[in-house]
């Protein structure tokens, strides 16, 4: 058997960190590679590109993620896999960003982190590092690529991107995804959950994408939110689109001022996309009278997104040039296994 060949995209975040003077830092490729030997005995092929200035994922934007796509993209033929090396504060967002920029993906993408720095005494680096690595090189029974998507791997479960979200700040295990089954579970093997993996629908060249469209908002709902605030924020200079966090299956105020206002930024041309404040669940507009205003006041149904999947998604379309009338049919169509729609 070949040895399997990975391409490790290293951004920065905890997992490659020192403590300094001033706090966590984050630190270089080689410093990463020397605490964790363990990586030799895999006895793969490893290549890697490093951001030239490591970031904390705080900092992370669509420049960025272009450096990511560009970085896979420029292997993508000579490597069986890709690992992508990330903060863990947004590394659900970029698993989703990814997993929209990287169209017609056929070769996993797996993303991890840590914790806690390598190098530390009690440490989660060196094994999702180390996991991560053999996720990517899994292989199905006829040879082909285990995972044909972008997945975070972390800790002890493989979770598609698009699904994930950071939950605990604490906890080794941060990511869940709440609304769609594990992909795989880490322990002492490593086990896939194969009838939910995702396969794309067409065999065609993988199409980077690096034309992300940041004109987002998002629009955080709580019960007394000011009429002010709520017009301040559609008002934004050079926003095209809102993910509006609304309660339980997709309920908002029915009061005329809320209702008026987001009728008017509908008809000015602005995309409104209803996202649950629960986690768990989704928004199904016309379950309550509250919900179902909304969508008579033309906002778009969400469905089970996460807001991560939500905001990348808008990002991604708006990215592509579309009309808005074209924005709004895709927010409806599942693409990447972001949502399920019955
Ligand atoms: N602030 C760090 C980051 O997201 C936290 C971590 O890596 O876990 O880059």
């Amino acid at each position: 058997m070949a040895k399997p060949k990975i391409f490790i995209v290293y951004t920065g975040g905890t997992i490659g960190m020192v403590e300094t003077a001033d706090g966590l830092q984050p630190f270089n490729f080689n410093h990463l590679m020397d605490n964790v030997p363990k990586i030799g005995q895999l006895g793969y092929e490893i290549g890697n590109y490093q951001f030239p200035q490591p970031i904390d994922s705080s900092n992370m934007n669509p420049q960025y993620y272009n450096q990511i796509v560009k970085a896979i993209a420029d292997n993508y033929d000579d490597y069986d896999g890709f690992v992508v090396l990330h903060g863990t504060d947004t590394m659900a967002y970029t698993a989703t960003a990814l997993s929209f920029m990287l169209q017609n993906l056929r070769k996993p993408v797996v993303v991890t982190g840590s914790q806690l720095p390598i190098g530390d005494t009690r440490e989660d680096g060196t094994e999702n590092l180390i996991s991560a690595l053999q996720v990517a090189a899994a292989k199905d029974g006829n040879g082909d690529p285990m995972l044909q998507e972008v997945v975070i791997s972390f800790q002890d479960y493989v979770i598609r991107g698009n699904r994930s979200t950071k939950f605990t700040s604490t906890g080794f295990d941060a990511f869940k995804s709440f609304n769609y089954p594990n992909l795989g579970t880490i322990d002492l093997h490593i086990d896939f959950n194969k009838p939910f993996l995702f396969r794309p629908q067409v065999n065609e060249p993988l199409e980077p994408m690096m034309t992300m469209d940041p004109s987002v908002l998002v629009l955080f709902l709580f019960p007394g939110i000011t009429e002010a605030s709520v017009k301040a924020q559609l008002a934004t200079p050079g926003i095209k689109a809102v993910v509006m966090r609304t309660f339980g299956a997709g309920n908002a105020p029915t009061e005329k001022w809320f209702l008026d206002a987001i009728g008017d930024a509908v008809k000015r041309g602005l995309i409104v996309l209803n996202i649950t404040q629960c986690a768990n669940g989704g928004d199904e507009q016309k379950r309550y009278y509250t919900g179902d205003m909304l969508a008579q006041a033309g906002v778009i149904s969400g469905y089970d997104m996460t807001c991560e999947a939500g905001v990348m998604k808008l990002m991604y379309l708006l990215g592509k040039g579309l009309s808005t009338d074209q924005v709004k049919q895709y927010l409806g169509v599942p693409m990447v296994g972001e949502m399920t729609v019955e």
